[in-house]
């Protein structure tokens, strides 16, 4: 055994038996370079830029797969819970996954007509049900948008249009109630859905979704609104049940 050799040796030895003073000098000798460990790391970096580029590239790529390989396999485990999450997450993001949407139409479309392809019949019974749906939401709209709603709504809004401000005055200028996100795309009137809009912003929202037509942060606000709203009335339908 040459000198070098057993000295590597002794070195591992003292590490093993004594990893407290190990530690210690090392905390020690850090303190005491501080400059010079960060000017070296920094040479380092430069010198391996690419290297360490590369390396972080890699990880990602491999931490990325692994994570959304334990997603996958917790979602298949968990279908319901993981059901119910989406639907929350997209309800309590309307704006953004209608925009996830409508820049991903083309994808949808296509995987939509791929499975209609592969499930002719199911799609067939989708189409039936939608159709019975469609129809008991049409009887439900009107039964359940009452006069209670309307005037809750306007005097939420302060009887201004929700966009534009608008005060309603004698009657001339008309505000009415409508939907916030389109009924021609579904959506019933529900005291979460109406907005209080004058006849010039309502008819230029037309049938379109509110981001369609109008700047992101008012769209913002009145989703959060709508929220307020929904939970006031909430409030209120309560207060009056216990007083009653
Ligand atoms: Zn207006």
């Amino acid at each position: 055994m040459n000198k070098k050799k057993s000295n590597a040796a002794a070195q591992a030895r003292y590490r093993e038996r004594h990893p407290a003073r190990v530690r210690a000098a090392k905390q020690k000798y850090n303190r005491e370079h501080r400059e010079e460990i960060a000017a070296w790391k920094r040479q380092y970096r430069k010198d391996h830029a690419e290297e360490m580029k590369a390396y972080r590239k890699r990880h990602y790529r491999e931490t990325r797969e692994a994570c959304l390989r334990r997603g996958r396999e917790w979602r298949d485990k968990n279908p319901q819970y993981h059901q119910k999450h989406t639907k929350r997450w997209h309800s309590n993001n309307k704006s953004w996954s209608h925009k996830y949407y409508e820049d991903h139409k083309e994808d949808f479309a296509r995987r939509q007509e791929e499975y209609r392809r592969q499930h002719p019949e199911r799609v067939k019974a989708v189409a039936r049900d939608g159709q019975r749906k469609r129809r008991a939401n049409k009887i439900r709209l009107f039964e359940d948008f009452t006069i209670g709603h309307e005037s809750f709504v306007r005097e939420f809004w302060a009887n201004r249009c929700a966009i534009c401000h608008l005060e309603q005055s004698g009657s001339r200028r008309k505000l009415a109630i409508d939907h916030w996100l389109p009924l021609s795309k579904g959506y019933a009137l529900s005291i979460e859905n109406a907005v209080l809009l004058c006849e010039r912003c309502n008819a230029k929202k037309g049938g379109k979704w509110p981001w369609e037509v109008f700047d992101v942060r008012i769209v913002r606000g009145i989703e959060h609104l709508l929220e307020m709203q929904e939970m006031m009335y909430g409030a209120n339908e309560t207060k009056r049940a216990i007083s009653n």
